[in-house]
This record gives C-alpha cells, sequence and structure tokens, in this order.
C-alpha cells in the first residue's frame, strides 16, 4: 500500500547513522597464525569472527563454521595456517566508516554474514589496500535497537 503522509523514521535513521559511530573493535590475527591460534583467539576475545592481516592489511575472516570444518579432516591445527581455510579477500565483503547503518544491514542480511569488517582505503605504490578499523556485526545491529526501544 501506499501510504504518503506516512514518515519512516526509523529507515531515515539507519541510512543517516554512520557505521562509524557503532562500530565494535575489530579482533585480528596475522597470516600464518596457527589455526590452534585462531581458536584459542575466538574464545579468549568472545567473538565468532577473525579477521586475518597480512603486513597490516586484510587478507582474510575466519568464521567458527572454518574453524570447525578443520576438526573433521586429518590437519594438524598447531601447524596449519588459518590461510588454509579462511575467506579470501577477493570474496570479503566489507564496509567503511562512512557507510550507513543501513547499507551495512543489508550487505549482513544479502551475503548471510555474521559480520562485516570496517576498512579504511589506503593507497601504497598505486595499489589499494584495506586497513581494518573495525567490525560491525549482527550484535551491533540487536544493541542498536535495544537503544531504540529505550529510547537512548
Ligand atoms: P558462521 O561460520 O559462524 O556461520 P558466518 O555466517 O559469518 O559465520 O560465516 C559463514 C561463511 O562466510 C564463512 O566461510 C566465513 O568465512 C564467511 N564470511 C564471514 N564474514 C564474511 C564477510 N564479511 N565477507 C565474506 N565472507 C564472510
Amino acid at each position: 500500500y501506499v501510504d504518503k503522509g506516512f514518515t519512516n523514521i526509523t529507515g531515515d535513521y539507519l541510512k543517516k547513522l554512520k557505521v562509524g559511530e557503532v562500530k565494535s573493535l575489530p579482533i585480528v590475527i596475522t597470516e600464518g597464525q596457527s589455526i590452534y591460534e585462531a581458536i584459542v583467539t575466538l574464545f579468549l576475545e568472545d567473538v565468532g569472527t577473525i579477521y586475518v592481516v597480512k603486513d597490516g592489511f586484510l587478507s582474510g575472516v575466519v568464521s567458527r563454521k572454518d574453524l570447525l570444518k578443520t576438526t573433521m579432516g586429518k590437519a594438524n591445527l598447531e601447524t596449519t595456517p588459518v590461510d588454509v581455510v579462511m575467506t579470501r579477500l577477493s570474496h570479503i565483503i566489507f564496509v567503511e566508516e562512512d557507510s550507513s547503518v543501513y547499507e551495512a544491514i543489508k550487505k549482513i542480511i544479502n551475503y548471510q554474514v555474521d559480520s562485516l569488517p570496517v576498512v579504511k582505503k589506503v593507497i601504497v605504490d598505486g595499489k589499494e589496500y584495506l586497513e581494518v578499523v573495525g567490525r560491525f556485526t549482527k550484535t551491533n545491529i540487536a544493541k542498536l535497537f535495544l537503544e531504540l526501544a529505550e529510547g537512548k
């Protein structure tokens, strides 16, 4: 139906609100670290997804399911690097700090992922790299709605 007098307050708010205003701190490990170290980090930092960096820039994403999968094979978790199971850069869905929360929520739903790395684009020798500056997760969305409900 079309109601021309209708004002979409939540829509307007989520389109204006920037990811940078609600993002969490990113949890990162370095390419070459072991699957075992990734699992320990997952528990110690109490997160579901870890970002992998190489030379300081984003190179992969490793989630609970990626790590769980490794326990089904015969791989030595202490000697196998996370690189083997991570989702690689070319496939990573990310947002920037000035992306709208609306855009970020749409990506999480459309690509069926739990978290998006928040990145800053950096040019080095004419090549673009992604510096990880945060993470935007389903928990951020839930918190935002709780705050809205409580009128904060
Ligand atoms: P879980 O493994 O806990 O279900 P996800 O649904 O987020 O968590 O991850 C599902 C798959 O998508 C994994 O293989 C993971 O590496 C990948 N993935 C997670 N986040 C992203 C992202 N932002 N961009 C691309 N792939 C991702």
